[in-house]
C-alpha cells in the first residue's frame, strides 16, 4: 500500500541544516496497526507529516499503491490527502468556530461525500467517540479530551485507507487514552492505522507492528503479531467539492464569524457609498446639461422648465391646459410664460461692499421649480407677495424686501427705491446662488398676474421696426425697453422719440426725411419666430427726447391688441431634468407640440467638451477603483488573513487550494453585494437621502446599477485573490507550525 524507499527529509534552517528523517525504508500495507515510538526530536512526526503530504521529502521515493509521488504537484498532493489521509493531530488542528457536528462534517463536504450521508455518518463517528451529547457544542468551548475525540471522530468518519495519529493520547488521561486507541482499532479494520505514540503500553494490545526510530533513522521495525491481510483494492472515492458545498462553507464562515463579516460589510458599504457617488456624478456629468448650456435665446434655463407651443401655433385651451397638468410628475403649466424670462430689480441696501441703494436683476421663477427639501429655512409662497429668495446675508424670513421694474434715479441727491417697487414678504430661503441673475421664486398668483405679464410681454419680444420711404426700406431692432405706454395717443398711432429718430432717418435716407410719408411696420418677435404680432401704421410723429436711443409710444390698447396675450406659448414646470425627461417623452407622444427644453440643449463645443469629459471622468473613475483596490487591501487584511489559520486546516484534511480560492472570493463577492444591496437601500428608499443628497442618483438606469454591482463584483475578485496568495504562501505544515 505505502512503501518509503530511502526517503530524507532535512530541515534547512538559517545557522544549520537539520535532519528530520534518514534514508527511511519502511512498507505498511492494509490491515497494519503500527505503533511508532522513539524519543522526542527522534523524527516521528516528520515521519507522519511525509506519509501524509502534509510535508515534502528531499531524497529517496514514496510509493502509493505502487504509484511514485515525487513528481506530484500541489494538486496531486491535495488529492492525496483528500483521498487517503484521515489525520489526527497531537495539538487538534480543530475549526473553533465551527461546532463539533460541523467539524466532523467539513472533512466529508471537502471530500465531496453524499449530502444525505454524510450528516448520519458524522452522527455515528461522534456517537462512537462518546460525543453525542456535544454535537452542536461550538469547539472552542470544549476540552482537551473533547476536541481530541473530535478530531478522531473526524478522521475516521473520513472514506479513505490510512489513518495517521500523531500522539492522539497526548493530553488525554489514562482511562480516556485506551478507549480512544481501542476505537481507533475497531474503527479502522480494513485500514492502515500508524499512530506516533511516547507510552507503548497503551497500544501493546493492539499494534501488529512497532517501530522505534532515532535521530531520524528506522531503529527497530518489529511485527507483533499477525494481521488480516486485506485482499480488496482500497476504496478511493473521487468526488469533487459541489458549488453548493463551497457557498456552504462561504456562508457559514461568514455566519460564524460575525465580527470579521460585519468589519467587513462596513468596509465594504463604504466603497459602495464612494463608488455610487462618484459614479453617479459621472452619470450625471455626462448625461445631463449643465446650465451653460442652451442659454441665449431663453433668458431662464433652468431644468425645471419646459416650453411648448402647438405645431398649428394656435392658443392653448383651458381643457389643453388641463390635460398637459395630468400628464404625471407636471407640477404646473404656466400661461404667458415669457414672464420667466423677464426679470425685474431688486432694491437692496445691504450689500456690504455698498452703501448705497443697489439695484440687482433678478429672474422670476415659479416657486414649482423647488420643494420644501430645497429650502434651507421657511416655507414656500403662500400668497401673491411672498416670495422665496436665495439666502444673502442681512435678511430673514419674515422680512419685507423692495422688488420692481423701474430703474433708480441716480441723479438725486438721495436715490431711493422707486415709488412703482411692490411690497413683497421673504417666505423662505434656498441656497444661496452665486449667478449675476439670482432666481427668486414667485407664488402662482403673481405670475399669472396681468400688470407682470404685460410687463414681460414688452420686455422680452423683440421689436422689429420696417420703415419704407419713398420705395426705400430700412430695418432695424429696437431696444426692449424702449416701449412706453401713452394714452393720449390715439389708437394706431405710434410716436418716436425725437433725437435719436431723426439721426437715423438721416444715416439711412441721406435727405431730410418729410414723415408723412413714411409707413412704419412693427413686427414682434417671441421665442418662436416673428409672427406673433405685426402692427402697420403710417405718419407717426415725434415727441421731444434727446435720448441716445431710439424709443416709441403706443396706447395701451394698440399695446394689448398687438400682443394679444394669447396663450401661445406655455411654460410646464417640473422638479428637475430627471422629471423633465419623462415629461418631454410624454408629450412628446401626443405628436401636438413643439416641445423645447433649453436646459437639455447642447451645441457642437458643448459636445467636444462632453467627450473630453468622459475620457477624463473614465479615468479618474480607474483610479478611484486602483485607490479603493489598495486601501481596501490594506483595511481588510488583516481581518482576512486570520482566516489563515482555518484554511491550513481545511486543507491538512484534503481541500484544494482552488477550492479555498473560491471560498475567500465567494465570501468576498457575497459581501461586497450585500453591503451594495444595504446602500442602495440607503440611499434610493430613504426618501429623505434620496431628495435632499444623491439627487443625480435619479440618473442612474438599470444599467448603471448592473454596472456598479459589476464594479464591486470585480473589487471582490481582485482583493479575494491578493487575499488568498498572502494565505496560501507556504506548504502546509510550515504554515501550520508557524501558526
Ligand atoms: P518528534 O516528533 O519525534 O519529536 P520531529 O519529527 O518533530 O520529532 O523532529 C525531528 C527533527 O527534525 C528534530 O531534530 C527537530 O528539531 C527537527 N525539525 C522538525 N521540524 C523542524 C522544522 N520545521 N525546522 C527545523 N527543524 C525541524
Ligand atoms: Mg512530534
Amino acid at each position: 500500500m505505502l512503501k518509503l524507499s530511502g526517503v530524507s527529509k532535512y530541515y534547512r534552517t538559517a545557522e544549520t541544516v537539520a535532519m528530520g528523517l534518514r534514508k527511511v525504508d519502511l512498507e505498511f500495507d492494509l490491515g497494519e496497526f503500527v505503533a511508532v515510538t522513539g524519543e522526542s526530536g527522534s523524527g516521528k512526526s516528520t515521519l507522519l507529516n511525509v506519509i501524509s503530504g502534509l510535508d515534502t521529502y528531499e531524497d529517496g521515493e514514496m510509493y502509493v499503491g505502487g504509484e511514485e509521488t515525487s513528481y506530484f504537484r500541489t494538486e496531486e498532493w491535495e488529492n492525496y490527502r483528500k483521498q487517503y489521509i484521515g489525520f489526527v493531530f497531537q495539538n487538534y488542528n480543530i475549526i473553533d468556530s465551527y461546532s463539533v457536528l460541523e467539524n466532523v462534517m467539513i472533512a466529508l463536504t471537502i471530500q465531496g461525500y453524499d449530502e444525505d450521508k454524510k450528516k448520519e455518518r458524522a452522527l455515528e463517528l461522534i456517537d462512537r467517540v462518546g460525543l453525542s451529547s456535544h454535537v452542536h457544542h461550538k469547539a472552542s468551548k470544549l476540552s482537551g479530551g473533547q476536541k481530541q475525540r473530535t478530531v478522531i471522530a473526524r478522521a475516521l468518519a473520513k472514506d479513505c485507507p490510512i489513518i495517521v495519529a500523531d500522539e492522539p493520547t497526548g493530553n488525554l488521561d489514562s482511562e480516556s487514552s485506551k478507549n480512544i486507541i481501542s476505537l481507533l482499532k475497531e474503527i479502522s479494520k480494513d485500514k492502515l492505522v500508524i499512530v506516533v505514540t511516547h507510552n507503548y503500553d497503551e497500544v501493546a494490545d493492539y499494534a501488529t507492528r512497532r517501530i522505534r526510530l532515532f535521530d531520524g533513522e528506522v531503529a527497530e521495525d518489529k511485527q507483533i503479531k499477525a494481521y488480516d491481510k486485506v485482499s480488496e483494492e482500497p476504496n478511493i472515492a473521487e468526488y469533487n467539492m459541489s458549488a453548493k458545498s463551497l457557498f456552504g462553507i462561504s456562508l457559514r464562515n461568514l455566519i460564524r464569524t460575525p465580527r470579521r463579516t460585519v468589519f467587513t460589510l462596513i468596509v465594504a458599504m463604504f466603497v459602495a457609498i464612494i463608488f455610487t457617488f462618484s459614479y453617479g456624478s459621472f452619470v450625471s456629468e455626462t448625461t445631463a446639461a449643465g446650465e451653460y448650456y442652451g442659454g441665449g435665446y431663453f433668458q431662464n434655463v433652468t431644468d425645471s422648465r419646459i416650453i411648448l407651443t402647438k405645431y398649428d401655433g394656435s392658443e392653448f385651451t383651458d381643457a389643453e391646459m388641463n390635460r398637459i397638468a395630468s400628464t404625471p410628475l407636471v407640477r404646473q403649466v404656466l400661461p404667458h410664460d415669457l414672464v420667466l424670462d423677464s426679470y425685474m430689480f431688486f432694491y437692496t441696501t445691504q450689500d456690504a461692499r455698498y452703501e448705497w441703494l443697489d439695484i440687482r436683476e433678478i429672474y422670476l421663477s415659479s416657486a414649482f421649480d423647488i420643494s420644501e427639501n430645497d429650502l434651507v429655512d421657511g416655507d414656500l409662497p403662500s400668497s401673491k407677495y411672498e416670495v422665496v429668495i436665495p439666502e444673502m446675508d442681512g435678511y430673514e424670513v419674515g422680512d419685507t424686501i423692495n422688488l420692481g421694474t423701474a430703474y433708480i434715479d441716480y441723479s438725486t441727491p438721495n436715490p431711493s427705491v422707486p415709488e412703482s417697487a411692490m411690497d413683497f414678504t421673504i417666505s423662505g430661503f434656498t441656497q444661496p446662488q452665486n449667478v449675476w441673475r439670482q432666481r427668486f421664486y414667485f407664488h402662482v398668483d403673481f405670475l399669472t398676474d396681468e400688470a407682470i405679464i404685460n410687463r414681460a410681454y414688452s420686455q422680452q419680444i423683440d421689436m422689429n421696426l420696417h420703415l419704407e420711404y419713398q420705395g426705400m426700406n430700412a430695418s432695424f431692432g429696437i431696444w426692449r425697453d424702449a416701449l412706453q405706454v401713452d394714452d393720449s395717443l390715439e389708437d394706431g398711432e405710434i410716436q418716436f422719440s425725437e433725437g435719436a429718430f431723426e439721426e437715423y432717418m438721416e444715416r439711412n435716407f441721406d435727405d431730410t426725411v418729410d414723415l408723412s410719408l413714411i409707413s412704419v411696420r412693427l413686427s414682434a418677435m417671441s421665442s418662436f419666430g416673428d409672427n406673433d404680432y405685426e402692427f402697420t401704421s403710417v405718419n407717426p410723429t415725434l415727441y421731444e427726447d434727446q435720448d441716445f436711443y431710439v424709443s416709441y409710444r403706443v396706447n395701451s390698447k394698440t399695446l394689448e391688441s398687438a400682443f394679444s396675450y394669447g396663450r401661445n406659448q406655455v411654460s410646464v414646470i417640473v422638479y428637475d431634468e430627471y422629471d423633465a425627461n419623462q415629461v418631454i417623452s410624454d408629450l412628446q407622444d401626443d405628436d401636438l407640440y413643439y416641445v423645447i427644453y433649453p436646459y437639455g440643449v447642447t451645441d457642437q463645443f458643448s459636445e467636444i467638451v462632453g467627450i473630453f469629459q468622459t475620457i477624463y471622468l473614465t479615468f479618474i473613475l480607474g483610479l478611484l477603483l486602483l485607490v479603493i483596490y489598495f486601501v481596501g487591501y490594506l483595511v481588510l487584511k488583516n481581518i482576512q488573513v486570520s482566516k489563515k489559520k482555518d484554511y491550513l486546516i481545511f486543507r491538512s484534511i484534503g481541500a484544494s487550494k482552488k477550492d479555498l480560492n473560491k471560498v475567500t472570493i465567494i465570501e468576498l463577492v457575497f459581501t461586497m453585494l450585500v453591503s451594495y444591496g444595504l446602500t442602495m437601500i440607503l440611499l434610493v428608499i430613504n426618501e429623505q437621502v434620496r431628495t435632499s443628497i444623491p439627487k443625480y442618483l435619479r440618473y442612474f438606469n438599470f444599467g448603471s446599477y448592473v454596472f456598479l454591482a459589476v464594479l464591486m463584483v470585480v473589487l471582490a475578485v481582485l482583493l479575494g485573490n491578493r487575499f488568498n496568495k498572502r494565505i496560501f504562501g507556504k506548504s502546509v505544515i510550515t504554515s501550520l507550525k508557524a501558526e
